[in-house]
């Protein structure tokens, strides 16, 4: 009978230590994301791809298609095409093409460019069923659209 009782009140004891740490967790900040209907924020030093910047003001390219990036790229995987318009004192971009299966993130590009027309995306969940669709990232067309990478918020 004695041992009866000491199993009924160990096990109320267990009970109530757990229902203490399921209540301990149920107050603390969520530490999951609700993905894909929410995105992690990631770190400033995070490198995704390389994007394209307009320029807040103008909304234009900074990019005045130096092809300095193109020539700094050790993995051959930049190809910039720009003109000089008429009344323009520097040339503009017209077509930047980024083959991301080739790129090693090197951040070379990034680096070198004396416009500060480059930075690296935020983008961490970039899949696809074909490698195709990475072989020639438009950066114009992605800069123009607004598809600039998140503020990275999190630690440096
Ligand atoms: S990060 Fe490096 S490998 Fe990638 S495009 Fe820039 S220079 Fe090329
Ligand atoms: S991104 Fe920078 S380095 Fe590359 S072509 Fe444009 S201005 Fe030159």
């Amino acid at each position: 009978m004695k041992r009866v009782f000491q199993d009924v009140v160990g096990g109320f004891k267990s009970l109530l230590t757990g229902m203490r740490i399921t209540l301990q967790q149920f107050f603390k900040k969520d530490v999951t994301v609700r993905y894909p209907h929410e995105s992690l924020k990631m770190a400033k030093r995070y490198r995704g791809h390389v994007v394209l910047v307009n320029d807040p003001e103008t909304g234009k390219s900074l990019c005045v298609a130096c092809k300095s990036c193109e020539k700094a790229c050790p993995s051959d995987c930049i190809v910039v095409e720009g003109l000089k318009r008429e009344g323009e004192k520097k040339k503009s971009v017209t077509d930047f093409q980024l083959d991301f299966t080739r790129c090693s993130l090197c951040g070379s590009c990034v680096e070198v460019c004396p416009s500060d027309a480059l930075e690296f995306s935020k983008d961490y969940n970039l899949a696809s069923t074909s490698k195709e669709q990475f072989v020639r990232i438009d950066l114009v067309r992605r800069a123009d659209e607004g598809k600039k990478p998140e503020t990275g918020e999190g630690q440096a």
